[in-house]
């Protein structure tokens, strides 16, 4: 039978351990605030930058810190697609050109200038534009183009183990097949369905233009991919 003071003993023993318990937890918590904060960009040179693609008044800058405060928000599961990507507020020289005006978001892998030409200093950036960040809407800008470099760095070459012969972006892109749509558009925009973090109306451009639902199975998929190859 049990004794007040076994009780008071039982009960001392409970305190530390949940002591114990939030000891461990805390650093990790604090340690993945740290590990969210390495794609950030306070290493954009934007003097050069700035040079680079002078005269098509494409950096802008005013809302950089706004850009980095939502890069530090992108889920853990999807940071290693986005070693060393560095996050731009501005117009992307080569997609302005293509518009005819200012993109919300861009990834370029391969650093693209307005005169066709490749391999330019801003390789592997993704690009904000101002008005994306007046918009509000910026988390999924955000989510949408850390997708396009989650596809290009992590799903090219990566395969579910039933499925050998068919790359996972082969494989996603076939569930997002639909009417005149582009494909990697609309598993761009899967990605801020599966991955927001916010409870306010999604902004997925493409699924709304082309009238487009991801079932909850590709989105399941979606992250199964990701969770798959990440490792
Ligand atoms: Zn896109």
């Amino acid at each position: 039978m049990f004794t007040a003071s076994k009780i008071l003993a039982l009960l001392a023993s409970l305190l530390v351990m949940a002591l114990l318990i939030l000891i461990i937890v805390t650093p990790r918590g604090e340690a993945d605030t740290r590990s969210i904060s390495n794609p950030s960009t306070n290493k954009v040179e934007f003097r050069l930058l700035h040079e680079a693609v002078s005269g098509h008044q494409i950096i802008d800058g005013q809302h950089q810190k706004e850009v980095l405060r939502v890069v530090n928000t992108i889920p853990e599961a999807l940071q290693p697609a986005l070693k060393g990507t560095e996050f731009v507020n501005g117009c992307h020289p080569w997609t302005t050109k293509e518009l005819g005006s200012c993109a919300y978001g861009t990834y370029d892998p391969h650093g693209w200038d307005s005169d066709d030409t490749h391999g330019h200093e801003w390789a592997n950036t993704i690009w904000i534009s101002s008005q994306a960040v007046r918009t509000g809407k910026v988390p999924d800008v955000v989510l949408h183009e850390v997708g396009h470099a989650v596809v290009h760095n992590l799903f090219d070459d990566c395969y579910f183990p039933q499925q050998a012969e068919v790359s996972v972006k082969e494989l996603l892109l076939q569930s997002f097949t639909h009417g005149g749509a582009d494909p990697a558009e609309l598993l761009a925009d899967a990605f801020v369905v599966a991955f927001s973090i916010h409870s306010d109306d999604l902004h997925t451009h493409y699924f709304e233009d082309f009238n487009f639902e991801a079932s909850r199975e590709v989105i399941l998929k979606l992250r199964a991919a990701v969770w798959l190859c990440s490792k």
